[in-house]
């Protein structure tokens, strides 16, 4: 059974406070157990698309970041570049959008280096005991981290109901070519009726795939990589995927990716959730979101399965629903936790330890 320790926070905490909480869990769940003498730490991010101002803020990563060097380790910032165009399709915007949101040295403590080099193709490919995938594409660099520190902000998904932990791992830390394999399952049609024409996903459509038909968008199936942005940059709701059968999939190939990320250093990685300024859709999406519950706390544990199942259970708890069905209802966030336990990624039995 993992342990799971958890710091409750007031409503609409101060990201100081949210820092200090995040630091005393990393202590609880034995963080510094976790790093090595000049170990190189990846320390997983987001920092936010456009617009979207509710990522976890650069305080936690400053707190993390010394508690890391005090151990001697080499920590880093690191994230990979997007499927979508956005401010982060590639390590150059990045960065340059990494600072504008506040992650900077002087902020963090920390350097700021992708994980899959300046077009999101520096890569390795690696075997996992999967159902889906024998072999996964990740970030290199993350291949070549001793150390793991994990930092997910906990919010509904588009295509996945929760992402948390998970999805960090998965999505967050593979090459654009696991990203999209990842995505392989996802194909979405127009609703014509609801279609009015404004070219907005046009222009985002990362492969050209979307034209006009008879004055309606039309997407060209053979051309779809399933990436989700049309749907993310409709505004008229006349995007539509078949949830049911094809964000199944993508969870479990989002734990399998998260296999793969993490194995090679499984015993050195540290996963934190924070349930604060939780949103209906997850920091990839360029525009203002607001929170649309009460916070809860922080959570971290060395298991990536339970830390997310106790941050689900404790949604569930204080709400009534848990994230994917108070946000995308009809999807099934637990697909990736009950995948991501039978592939040997972590457990879903948990035991809840309260951090003072
Ligand atoms: S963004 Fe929506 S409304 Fe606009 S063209 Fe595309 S499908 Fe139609
Ligand atoms: S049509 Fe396909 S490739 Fe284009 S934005 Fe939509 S999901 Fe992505």
């Amino acid at each position: 059974m993992a342990d799971v320790f958890y710091q409750a926070l007031e409503d609409g905490a101060a990201p100081e406070t949210m820092a200090d909480s995040v630091g005393k869990v990393f202590d609880a769940a034995g963080g510094s157990t976790r790093i090595s003498a000049g170990d190189f730490v990846a320390v997983k991010c987001h920092v936010g698309e456009l617009h979207n101002h509710t990522y976890v803020p650069p305080a936690v990563y400053r707190v993390l970041g010394e508690k890391l060097k005090a151990l001697q380790g080499q920590p880093f910032l690191t994230e990979t570049s997007t499927l979508y165009r956005g401010e982060r399709e590639n390590a150059i915007k990045h960065f340059i959008h990494a600072q504008r949101h506040g992650f900077t040295f002087e902020a963090t403590g920390l350097p700021f280096i992708s994980a899959d080099g300046l077009a999101g193709n520096t890569e390795t490919e690696v075997a996992i005991p999967g159902e889906l995938n024998q072999r996964v594409k990740i970030a290199r660099e993350i291949l070549m981290a001793d150390a793991l520190v994990s930092v997910a902000h906990a919010t509904g998904h588009l295509g996945s109901g929760f992402g948390a932990t998970l999805k960090t791992l998965g999505m967050g830390l593979a090459s654009r070519m696991g990203k999209l394999r990842q995505h392989s399952s996802m194909h979405p049609e127009i609703r014509t009726a609801k279609c009015t024409f404004c070219k907005k996903c046009l222009t985002w459509c990362p492969e050209d795939a979307i034209v006009e038909k008879k004055g309606k968008a039309f997407i060209q199936k053979e051309k779809c990589i399933g990436c989700g942005e049309c749907a993310a940059v409709c505004r008229f709701d006349a995007v539509t995927y078949n949830w049911g059968m094809e964000s199944g999939l993508m969870e479990k190939h989002m734990a399998e990716h998260a296999l793969g990320a993490i194995q090679h250093m499984r015993d050195k990685c540290l996963f934190i959730d924070v349930a604060m300024n939780m949103t209906k859709d997850c920091d990839c999406m360029g525009y203002q979101q607001s929170k649309f519950i009460p916070d809860l706390g922080v959570l971290a544990s060395t298991d990536p399965v339970a830390v997310d199942q106790a941050c689900m259970d404790l949604i569930r708890r204080q709400h009534g629903r848990d994230l994917a069905e108070l946000s995308y209802p009809g999807l099934d966030g637990q697909i990736q936790l009950e995948h991501g336990e039978k592939i040997g990624l972590g457990s879903r039995t948990y035991r809840l330890r309260e951090v003072e």
